[in-house]
């Protein structure tokens, strides 16, 4: 029997280094390989694949249990794993995890993400990707179902690998799934509702409370097989161009 090289396994997220989800992603992520964590230094959840780019960032180095370490970053998720893969790493990993979000991130909670922009950035990089996500919101949520998820993705990806340019989007609910099934992204949105309030200056703000609004009836969308019990797995890409109308619309000159 030959003996293959371990995998270096880099795992981010963006509800920040010290959440249950990483840890539990961090688990699983250790079946497999060596594991490196280079995660936000606090919650970074909704924003999305922002970058900083007028303040320097600082790594540092953190030691998560007796067999985890890692760096804990003043930045983005995404900006986790640029520093990652330019500065922090030595050796290039096999793999990229982001996760486990406590949260959704199916549907329109894609665009939102920094958990999924985590792991698109690790695809723009160059490397295998994977997002995992719990549709519940709950710090203490049972993960053991995402993980399961997580376990059969990964086996896939490292197996297989992915096209370039794709990333694998992962969802299951709290508590044990009844399977995992593939997905397409559901059309869904958020109807805004800000509540208007006074500061003690009598100066008016707004928080937002936005509800969440499913546009799909279909059943093969990801929240449909999630309010079914599964996981659901869908690829995504972070290339947006609608190449159907721009084959149309090159059609005529402009
Ligand atoms: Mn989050």
């Amino acid at each position: 029997m030959s003996n293959p090289k371990k995998p270096l396994i880099l795992v981010s997220n963006d509800d920040g280094i010290y959440s249950n989800g990483i840890k539990a992603l961090t688990e699983v992520a250790a079946e497999f390989g060596d594991v490196i964590i280079v995660a936000p230094d606090r919650q970074q959840s909704a924003v999305g694949h922002a970058i900083t780019i007028e303040t320097p960032l600082r790594a540092q180095k953190i030691k998560i249990s007796d067999e985890f370490q890692g760096f804990a970053i003043n930045g983005t998720p995404a900006d986790c794993v640029k520093l990652a893969h330019d500065q922090l790493l030595d050796i290039k990993p096999d793999l990229v995890l982001s996760g486990i979000n406590h949260g959704s991130n199916a549907g329109i909670n894609i665009l939102y993400s920094g958990t999924v922009s985590a792991a698109t950035e690790g695809t723009v990089l160059g490397y295998s990707s994977i997002a995992v996500s719990c549709t519940d919101y709950d710090n203490e949520a049972d993960l053991t179902g995402c993980q399961d998820a997580a376990r059969r993705v990964i086996t896939l990806v490292l197996d297989k690998g992915l096209p370039k340019g794709v990333t694998m989007n992962v969802n299951a609910p709290s508590g044990p799934i009844k399977g995992i099934k593939w997905a397409r992204m559901a059309d869904s949105r958020y109807v805004e509702e800000y509540e208007g309030r006074k500061d003690p200056f009598n100066r008016p703000y707004y928080w937002l409370t936005g509800k969440f609004e499913l546009l799909d009836d279909g059943n093969d969308s990801d929240i449909h097989i999630l309010n079914e019990g599964y996981a659901a797995v869908t690829p995504i890409q972070y290339d947006l161009t609608d190449y159907d109308l721009l084959r149309k619309l090159g059609e005529e000159d402009f």
